[in-house]
């Protein structure tokens, strides 16, 4: 593809983005970014630090350590995205990163100004030389605001924590679907209520909620208004 086509998918945790942009981005021959395994990248820096440490019980208060230290952390902290992977001071990160306290940690840490700065500039350094499907939080309202195509991913809360419980069993990990909903919850209000790019649909975003729609559907619906964007464009020319 000749022209820059940059699609953003936003949505809540749990709502199929990755799913779906991996597939999107297959499809088309674009560069799938995953903006989110960048924020768990820092997470999973910042739990091997309180580990490190030896930070734990209840004298450790998460806030205080993150207001102390996130600066020196980030300093000493190389992010890189190649191929689909996230790297970490260059070493590649894979499922340890998918754990639900790396998941809680990274929605924590994205409230940080430096935390943030420092991934949408690295983000946008992508987009900039690439046609992309970049998949976050804030892609289509901060990170790429004049991205191609911006598709907005809902779903229940219900349903997101139901397709949560069974990609995880089927990772062999045990656990409680009350806590997974419940983490979602946790999740939803950090995201959506913080004071720096908070989750939310651009205005010129479409909104899908994928609640009971396969994914083909839903890669088919986002494929459509790409060519709807392509028609628009060539007219336009
Ligand atoms: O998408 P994923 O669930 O992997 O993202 C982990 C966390 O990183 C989110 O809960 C959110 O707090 C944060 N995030 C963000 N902005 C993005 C992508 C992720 O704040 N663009």
């Amino acid at each position: 593809m000749d022209t820059v086509l940059r699609i953003a998918i936003d949505g809540p945790s749990g709502s199929g983005k990755s799913t779906i942009a991996k597939i999107v981005a297959d499809k088309l021959g674009l560069e799938y970014i995953d903006t989110g395994s960048m924020y768990r990248a820092i997470a999973f820096k910042v739990s091997k630090k309180i580990k490190e440490q030896n930070f734990t019980g209840e004298n450790f208060h998460l806030d205080d350590f993150l207001n102390e230290n996130i600066s020196n952390i980030l300093d000493d902290t190389d992010i890189d995205f190649k191929e689909g992977n996230v790297y970490l001071d260059g070493q590649l990160l894979g499922n340890e990163i998918r754990v639900d306290e790396i998941s809680i940690l990274a929605s924590e840490i994205a409230q940080f100004e430096n935390v943030r700065k420092k991934l949408v500039d690295f983000q946008r350094e992508i987009a900039s030389k690439n046609s992309v499907v970049m998949d976050g939080r804030d892609i289509a309202t901060n990170v790429i605001k004049d991205a191609e195509v911006k598709i907005f991913l809902t779903a229940s809360v219900e349903e997101r924590a139901m397709r949560r419980y069974k990609q995880l069993l089927e990772q062999g990990q045990d656990l409680v679907y009350e806590e997974i909903y419940d983490d979602i919850k946790h999740r939803d209000i950090n995201d959506k209520t913080r004071k720096l790019n908070p989750l939310r649909p651009a205005k010129d975003s479409k909104i899908l909620d994928t609640t009971g729609l396969t994914i083909e559907e839903v890669v088919a619906i986002i494929e459509n208004e790409v060519k709807l964007w392509q028609k628009s464009n060539r007219l336009g020319q």
